[in-house]
């Protein structure tokens, strides 16, 4: 099923930015938002046997040992 992935890079100034959402997507012929789904399966049949959420968004905070790019340029 599939879900978002957000991230957000953390510096060693302490600063922090998000990155843009990633979508990541499931392999899943029961899922509504996978490449699998069929096309001919639609509503109502689909809300009944196909997944119609997204799952709970995977969040990353990856510490980066560098200033970040507002206090970089103010060097
Ligand atoms: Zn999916
Ligand atoms: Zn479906
Ligand atoms: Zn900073």
């Amino acid at each position: 099923m599939c879900k978002f992935r957000r991230v957000r890079n953390v510096y060693s100034c302490g600063h922090g930015i998000t990155l843009p959402e990633e979508e990541i997507r499931c392999d899943s012929e029961k899922c509504k938002f996978s490449p699998n789904h069929p096309a001919t399966c639609v509503p109502p049949q689909c809300l009944r046997t196909c997944w119609q959420y997204h799952q709970f968004p995977e969040l990353y905070s990856p510490h980066i040992d560098a200033l970040c790019p507002t206090c970089a340029a103010a060097q």
